[in-house]
C-alpha cells in the first residue's frame, strides 16, 4: 500500500488511503492468504493457525515496540506457529533486536495496529491462596487506586492515633503530678524534692538540651574567666577535696570540670550529660588520656543509673541568668538526694541572689517613653511589654545608685528544690540622689565548705564581666529619691508553671505604689 506523502495532502489523499487498505491487502503472518484488515488477519491467524496473537502481545506484555518487533521477526524469520515460544521474564526473545524495526513488507498495515489497547484492556491474573482471579484491566486499576486510597487514609489515622496516645501520656503524667504533689502534702518531709523539671519529658526538654549541643555555648562558657578560672582555681587549690574520691560532674558539657577534677587525684569522676555535647566530651577525655579515671554517661540525670551507690563529691555548673533561671539547680539536688555519700559536698556549695537600684533615665526613656510618640503616633500599649519582661544586659556600674539588698542565699548542700521558689523582702538605700528606673539583678558564687583555699565570684555590675551579665527589671514609673532613701518592697521568684527552665518574678515596691509582673525566659 502506497500511502501518499503528507505534503500537500488532503482528505482525499487519506481516503484513498484507507480505501485501499479495505481491498484485501494484508498478508497473513503464516501463509500467503491475503485478508481486508489486520483484524481479519488476528482472526485467520487464530482459527487457520491455531495462533493468537492478541494473547500472545498480552502474555508478553509487548508494547509498540516490541510488538512491531515481532511481527517483523515473523515475517523475515518465517517459524511455525507452534515454533513461537513466549520468552520468560529476564530473558531475551528471539525477536528482541533493533534489526526487527524495519519493516519487511513495505507500509505492512499490522505494524500500523495499535496494540497499545489490548495491554490496557487486558485482564490482570491475581494470584491468591487458593485460586488464580482473573480481572478486567480497569477493575484492576481502579482496585489498585482504591488499595492506595485506604493506604494513605490509614496513614493519616495512625498519625492521628500517635497523635491521641501522645495527650493521653501527657494527661497521665498530670494526673501523676497532682497525685504526687498532694501525697507529698502529707509526707513531705519523706518525699525526695525532684521538682517539675524531673517531670518533664525527654522531648518537652528536647530544645534545651539541643541549645548546649552546639560548640558555640561550650566556647563562651570556656572563656569566661572568671567562671571557668574559679571552678579551676577551686579545684586546683583544695586537691584534698578530690584525691581518691568519687566525683560526680552533672552536667559535664566538654568535660572541662571533670579533667580539673581527675588531675586534681580523684579515683573515678563519673560525667553525665544529655546533651550530644558529651561525644566531644568523650572524645577530649580520651585525646587527654583520662579515659581511665573519667566515665562518660549520656542521659538525663534524672534518668540514668550510676555504676556506683554513692558518689564522695558533686561538682557542677547548673547556674543560669538570675541564678535560678533554667532550673538545672533542681537536677543538681535530684542527684544530691540520690547519690551523695552522707558527709558528701556539692560545689559549689553557697550562693546569693541580690538587688540593686539603678538610675539611668535616658535608657529608660529610650524604651519606655519611646512608645509615647513613635514618628508622630502614639503606641503607649507596647510599653507595658517593655516592663514585662526581665533583660540580661550589662548594666553600667555608674547608673547603679544603692547598697545591695541580698534577697536570696542558697546552700547547695542543704536546700531543696520546694526552696528555689521563694519571697524576700528587700531594701534598697540610696547611695546618691536621682531617679531609680529600674532594679537590677545578679548573683554571687562560693566554694567554702571544707575549702583551705576559699573561692568566690560575683555577677555585679562592677565586678569582671561574665557570660551571665545582670538582669534588669524596668519600672513603670520611675522613683526619685535622695540619698540614704530606701525603696523597699517584695520579690517573689518563681518556676514559670508552663515551662520550668524559665521564671516569673513579681515585684513590689510597697513605698512607691507599683507592682510589677515580669518574665524571664
Ligand atoms: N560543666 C560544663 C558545662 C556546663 S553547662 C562546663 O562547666 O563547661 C550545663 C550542662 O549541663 C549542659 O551541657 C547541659 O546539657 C547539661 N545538663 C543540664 N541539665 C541536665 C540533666 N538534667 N541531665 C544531664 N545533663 C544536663
Amino acid at each position: 500500500m502506497d500511502c501518499p506523502s503528507l505534503e500537500g495532502s488532503d482528505d482525499s489523499d487519506w481516503e484513498e488511503c484507507d480505501d485501499d487498505e479495505s481491498e484485501g491487502s494484508v498478508l497473513c503472518l503464516f501463509c500467503m492468504e491475503e485478508l481486508v484488515s489486520a483484524e481479519d488477519v488476528f482472526q485467520h491467524c487464530n482459527t487457520e493457525h491455531q495462533f493468537n496473537v492478541q494473547k500472545f502481545v498480552i502474555k508478553n506484555n509487548l508494547d509498540m515496540y516490541g510488538y512491531i518487533k515481532f511481527i517483523n521477526y515473523i515475517r523475515s524469520e518465517k517459524p511455525p506457529p507452534t515454533g513461537i515460544s513466549e520468552s520468560p521474564p529476564g530473558t531475551e526473545a528471539p525477536w528482541d533486536s533493533d534489526q526487527y524495526l524495519q519493516p519487511v513488507l513495505q507500509d505492512d498495515p499490522l505494524l500500523f495496529y495499535d496494540v497499545e489497547e489490548w495491554t490496557n484492556q487486558a485482564p490482570v491474573t491475581m494470584e491468591t491462596e487458593e485460586s488464580d482471579i482473573t480481572l478486567p484491566s480497569q477493575q484492576y486499576r481502579a482496585l489498585l487506586e482504591r488499595l492506595h486510597q485506604a493506604e494513605a487514609r490509614s496513614e493519616v489515622t495512625e498519625g492521628q492515633l500517635h497523635d491521641a496516645l501522645k495527650d493521653i501520656d501527657r494527661l497521665r503524667q498530670t494526673a501523676k503530678t497532682f497525685i504526687l504533689s498532694d501525697q507529698s502534702k502529707d509526707q513531705h518531709a519523706l518525699q525526695p524534692s525532684h521538682g517539675a523539671v524531673a517531670q518533664l519529658r525527654e522531648d518537652e526538654d528536647a530544645a534545651y538540651f539541643s541549645s548546649y549541643s552546639h560548640f558555640s555555648i561550650h566556647m563562651d562558657m570556656l572563656q569566661d574567666k572568671v567562671r571557668t578560672e574559679s571552678y579551676r582555681d577551686f579545684i586546683t587549690t583544695n586537691q584534698h577535696l578530690f584525691k581518691d574520691k568519687v566525683v560526680l560532674d552533672v552536667g559535664c558539657g566538654t568535660g572541662i570540670l571533670s579533667m580539673f577534677a581527675a588531675r586534681a587525684g580523684a579515683s573515678q569522676v563519673i560525667a553525665v550529660d544529655q546533651s550530644e555535647i558529651i561525644y566531644k566530651a568523650m572524645d577530649i577525655v580520651r585525646e587527654n588520656n583520662l579515659n581511665h579515671v573519667i566515665k562518660l554517661i549520656k542521659g538525663r540525670v534524672e534518668d540514668i543509673q550510676l555504676p556506683v551507690e554513692k558518689v564522695d563529691v558533686i561538682i557542677s555548673e547548673w547556674m543560669g541568668y538570675f541564678l535560678l533561671f533554667e532550673s538545672m539547680l533542681d537536677t543538681v539536688l535530684y542527684a544530691r538526694d540520690r547519690w551523695l555519700a552522707p558527709g558528701g559536698s556539692v560545689y559549689p556549695d553557697r550562693c546569693t541572689i541580690s538587688l540593686i537600684a539603678i538610675g539611668d533615665t535616658k535608657m529608660h526613656s529610650n524604651r519606655v517613653a519611646f512608645w509615647d510618640d513613635v514618628y508622630g503616633f502614639k503606641m503607649t500599649c507596647m510599653r507595658s511589654d517593655v516592663t514585662k519582661e526581665g533583660s540580661v544586659e550589662e548594666i553600667d556600674p555608674e547608673t547603679v545608685m544603692s547598697e545591695p539588698s541580698l534577697i536570696k542565699m542558697v546552700d547547695c548542700c542543704s536546700v531543696s528544690v520546694a526552696e528555689l521558689d521563694f519571697t524576700a523582702d528587700f531594701s534598697l538605700k540610696a547611695t546618691r540622689d536621682g531617679t531609680c528606673t529600674g532594679i537590677g539583678g545578679y548573683f554571687d558564687i562560693v566554694f567554702e565548705k571544707d575549702c583551705t583555699n576559699k573561692v568566690y565570684f560575683s555577677t555585679a555590675p562592677n565586678c569582671m564581666k561574665t557570660h551571665w551579665k545582670q538582669t534588669l527589671f524596668l519600672l513603670e514609673k520611675p522613683v526619685d529619691m535622695k540619698q540614704g532613701d530606701l525603696l523597699s518592697g517584695k520579690i517573689s521568684v518563681k518556676k514559670n508553671k508552663k515551662d520550668p527552665r524559665a521564671l516569673v518574678i513579681r515585684i513590689e515596691i510597697a513605698n512607691a505604689g507599683q507592682v510589677l509582673d515580669f518574665q524571664l525566659q
